[in-house]
Parts: structure tokens; C-alpha cells; sequence
């Protein structure tokens, strides 16, 4: 018969100090894991596991959600749906990259980095879906058209750019410049966790921030006429509370920080983290959908028309230049003398 021997966990004294989360004392995989044993480490209770599952499973939700539009509606030659597209690929690619670098982040101190600096390069993609469909879908009557309104996505093209640099920054400075052979000790992330955090928070808080204006003016701000004052309002109200609580569980590492070690495995705040991500991506692709149904008309006689380039031509740009990042920012960890070190830092 079959039987597969499961790696022994670890202590946090055990695994370099990369490794280390916030008050989680146990449950930490090998270091230097094999793919294999990271494949199989999803089937076994580690500190990572509902990390992985809590964004694999609603990966899938997405899809199926994305496949449905593209088989119902003509989105190839409808271009009032591109918007739609690019936001659920961006909801699809965000969860499953996260999902994919949980797994694979106990290879080694190189490959965590790597797979983190992928993760926030799928964040900063899925800001610009979102900035795209409320561009589209979402902005209230009163600023169709506005000067803000056709500045909007330009920016947040060039958020997406910027944070994707800023996240990757926060994890070990500029590559080259501030880690390399000779200072490598400096590695802001573990001589400066807090700066890291600040800076990382930065990076996610302001492009989210940003894109949100014009739903933030529309419920908050707005009144008269020309509000769009409609039934999807309740459903961004509910997105925005999910991500402000995802926000505080990300800044606070509640509970685990009130009982560190109690909630090594199951319900530490990375998990509460990931799981109101998905349950706000979820309000806010009903909310999206809805918009866009409800607003059709109007949107077709009054708003720009969609164009081919702020859409899908954002986003292709926006993946090339995260993907450009990427690699400078995981150049140097192929550095012959740097990586040979790196991987033995703790
Ligand atoms: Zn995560």
C-alpha cells in the first residue's frame, strides 16, 4: 500500500528568521522544502494550509463566475464588456497567485521572496481591474466625463506600476543598491519590520484608496441629482466595510497577537485577512455586475465610449511592467554571491 511520509513541522526558533510571522510560534515547514513536499504540504495542517486553501477555493469561484459571462454574453465583440473581463481575470489571477506563493514561499529565503514579490504584482493587477469596471460601470453621472474622470484609470495605471515597486521595495530595498553580497544584513524586513509593514500597507492602502473615489463620493459624498443613487449602493457599501477589515486584520495580526501561538493553524489573522478579501471581491463583483446591467442605457448615450487601450491595453501594460519589476527586483537572488548567502540568511 501507498503511504507518503509528511515532513515533521517546525518551531519559529527552528526556521530562519524570514520565515517568522507575527506571534505564530509552530507549524512551520522546512525551510529548504522540496516543490513536491510544498504540493503536498497543502494536505497537511501546517500554519500555511488555510492560508492556501482560503485563496485557492474561491480562485475557482471567480473562474466559474468568469466563465459563465464569457459563455452567456459576447464579450469579444461587445466592448462595453471588456471592462468586465479584465476585472474578473484580475479577481481570477489575484487569489491563485496567492495561493501559488503560500505554497511554494518554505523553498527557500530566495524563492519566499519571489513568490511574495508575485503576489503583490497580482494585487497591484487586481487594483486596476477594479479602477477599470468603476471607470466603466461604477463612476456616478455627476463625473462622467469629468476631468477626474478621464484622468482616472491613466493614474491608476501608474499606481499599479508604482506599488508594485513600493511592495517589492518593502521586502529587501532596492536590488543591487541595498542587497547585495557585502549588506545583506540590512535587509529592511528583518532589522525594520515595522518600516517593511508601513511601506507595504502604503503600497496596497493608497492604490485601493485612489480607486475607490468615485464610489466613496457616490455614497458618502454625493447629493442632488446625477448620484446614482441605486439598489448596487448597498453592495459597495458592504465591499468597503470587508476592506477596511481586511485592512485592520492585515495591520493588527489579531487574535494571534493577544494569544501568540494559540492560532498557529487555524484562525490567525492572515486567514481572517485572506477570507474578507474574497467575501469584499465578492460584494464588489456583485455590485459591478449589477451597475452595469442597471446602468446600460444611460452609460451607452452618456459616458465615453469604451476604448481598447484602457482596458485591456491597461491591463497588458500594467502585467508587462509588474513582470519587468519582478525580475529586477529577483535579479539579484540569482546573483552567484548574493544568492549563495541569501539563502542561509537568518
Ligand atoms: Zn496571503
Amino acid at each position: 500500500m501507498l503511504s507518503v511520509k509528511l515532513p515533521r513541522l517546525l518551531r519559529a526558533h527552528q526556521v530562519p528568521k524570514v520565515f517568522h510571522e507575527d506571534s505564530i510560534l509552530d507549524g512551520y515547514r522546512h525551510p529548504q522544502s522540496s516543490a513536491f513536499s510544498c504540493i503536498l504540504s497543502v494536505f497537511q495542517l501546517t500554519n500555511e494550509t488555510l492560508n492556501i486553501w482560503t485563496h485557492f477555493l474561491p480562485t475557482w469561484y471567480f473562474l466559474w463566475k468568469l466563465i459563465a459571462l464569457v459563455y452567456i454574453l459576447d464579450v469579444f465583440t461587445e466592448p462595453y464588456l471588456w471592462p468586465l473581463i479584465v476585472y474578473l481575470l484580475s479577481c481570477c489571477i489575484y487569489p491563485f497567485t496567492s495561493s501559488c506563493a503560500h505554497t511554494f514561499s518554505s523553498m527557500s529565503p530566495r524563492a519566499r521572496h519571489i513568490c511574495f514579490f508575485f503576489d503583490y504584482g497580482a494585487l497591484s493587477l487586481y487594483s486596476l481591474g477594479s479602477a477599470i469596471a468603476y471607470s466603466t460601470y461604477s463612476v456616478p453621472d455627476k463625473l462622467v466625463s469629468s476631468m477626474f474622470h478621464s484622468c482616472y484609470v491613466p493614474i491608476a495605471v501608474c499606481n499599479t506600476v508604482v506599488c508594485t515597486g513600493l511592495s517589492c521595495y518593502s521586502r529587501l530595498g532596492l536590488p543591487f543598491l541595498q542587497y547585495n553580497p557585502e549588506i545583506n544584513k540590512r535587509i529592511p524586513e528583518i532589522e525594520h519590520p515595522r518600516f517593511s509593514k508601513v511601506l507595504r500597507v502604503l503600497a496596497f492602502a493608497f492604490p485601493y484608496l485612489f480607486d475607490n473615489i468615485p464610489i466613496f463620493y457616490r455614497i458618502f459624498l454625493c447629493s442632488g441629482e446625477g448620484c446614482t443613487d441605486n439598489e448596487t449602493n448597498a453592495l459597495h457599501y458592504r465591499h468597503i466595510m470587508l476592506a477596511f477589515l481586511t485592512a485592520f486584520l492585515f495591520v493588527m495580526h489579531l487574535p494571534e497577537r493577544l494569544a501568540p501561538g494559540c492560532f498557529d493553524y487555524v484562525g490567525h489573522s492572515h486567514q481572517l485577512f485572506h477570507m474578507c478579501a474574497v467575501i469584499g471581491t465578492h460584494f464588489q463583483m456583485e455590485a459591478v455586475i449589477m451597475d452595469m446591467n442597471l446602468r446600460h442605457t444611460w452609460l451607452m448615450s452618456n459616458a465615453p465610449p469604451v476604448t481598447f487601450a484602457w482596458t485591456i491595453g491597461a491591463a497588458l501594460v500594467c502585467i508587462t511592467l509588474s513582470l519587468l519589476l519582478i525580475l529586477i527586483f529577483s535579479l539579484p537572488h540569482f546573483w552567484s554571491p548574493f544568492s549563495s548567502t541569501n539563502d542561509k540568511t537568518t
